[in-house]
């Protein structure tokens, strides 16, 4: 089959499929304490605000494990219903985990959640590693200066103890209520060179569209990751789309302009009438983000409704 290729000469490899916009955290980087508005109940759910809440999630894995061509099976969750869910998903056919933590203290993890959840996201994590199959587990962490900073040596020792990956992701003007400043943004430099204080750090391979640095602490206890959007964009390398809740087809985080998948496949659109359409879209995938530009402008809606 002909690679899926956009007009800048990138090849696309992954897709992003959120299977539900609402979400039972309130992480203040992302969502107002309100919530938003939801998709209407009765809407096509294929996509995440968090996954796990969506009903038979892992049938939907299952389905999706099925399709030929489907060879490598993620989740990113919050982790609070995985101690329940880790199970039924490994044996749906799920074969890779990352669980969003912002803070290792239950006082600052409830202040950026809105939530008590943090035994439950440990519990979560710990029923995960129970299943050889699913690795890596990654443990993503949003950097916001004057919150993550003390957060970090709690963070990079988790890694040093358990088998997670701990990545640490610079925030990004994908927040709902667009509080968002330059400033806000801890740099994943900054955090190294806070890790580098205590346990020097060497740098290993990725690949190349991968969206993070990858690092070994130099005494050979575990993993780091470094995912830039900010500070050293990865665009020119960017091989994503995103499917949102209600069948729209993102061809960037920041796009402004979405397709519409859902209409036609309501109306019964062929295979070849979709494919034609999706490679439309793909081959007017945007060149790369401006948040560093002057005039950047937002993107038509938050992380939660697109499905990070
Ligand atoms: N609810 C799930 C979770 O918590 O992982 C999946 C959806 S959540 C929107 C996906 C990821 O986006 C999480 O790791 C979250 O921390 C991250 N995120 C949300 N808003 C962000 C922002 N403004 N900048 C950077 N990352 C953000």
């Amino acid at each position: 089959m002909e690679p899926l290729q956009d007009s800048w000469g990138r090849e696309i490899k992954s897709v992003r499929v959120s299977v539900t916009d609402k979400c039972n955290f309130r992480c203040r980087y992302c969502m107002p304490a309100e919530g938003l508005e939801w998709l209407g109940r009765d809407e096509v759910r294929l996509t995440g605000g968090e996954p796990l809440v969506r009903r038979d999630l892992p049938v939907l894995v299952e389905m999706l494990g099925e399709t030929p061509g489907v060879t490598d099976l993620s989740l990113t969750t919050n982790g609070v219903l995985l101690d329940r869910l880790a199970g039924p998903l490994v044996e749906a056919g799920l074969t890779r985990l990352n669980v969003s933590l912002d803070s290792l203290s239950h006082v600052r993890f409830a202040e950026i959640t809105r939530r008590d959840a943090l035994d439950r996201v440990l519990a979560g994590l710990e029923e995960a590693e129970r299943y050889p199959q699913l690795r890596p587990i990654k443990v993503n962490c949003v950097a916001m200066r004057g919150f993550t900073e003390v957060e970090v040596p709690a963070l990079a020792e988790l890694a040093r103890r358990k088998p997670y990956v701990v990545r640490f992701i610079e925030f990004m003007p994908l927040d709902a209520d667009h509080s968002w400043r330059g400033d806000d943004v801890l740099s994943g430099g900054e955090i190294r060179a806070l890790i580098e204080e205590r346990w020097p750090l060497e740098e290993i391979p990725a690949k190349p569209s991968s969206t993070a640095r990858r690092f070994r602490f130099a005494d050979g206890a575990g993993e780091i990751g470094f995912v830039n959007p900010v500070s050293e964009p990865f665009c020119s390398s960017c091989d994503r789309i995103r499917l949102t809740a209600d069948g729209q087809l993102r061809t960037c985080l920041f796009s402004r302009r979405e397709w519409d998948l859902k209409g036609p496949l309501r109306e019964g659109a062929s295979d070849a009438e979709l494919e034609r359409l999706i490679r439309f879209a793909v081959r007017h995938k945007e060149l790369k983000h401006k948040i560093n530009d002057p005039g950047f402008v937002h993107a038509s809606r938050s992380m939660s409704q697109i499905g990070g």
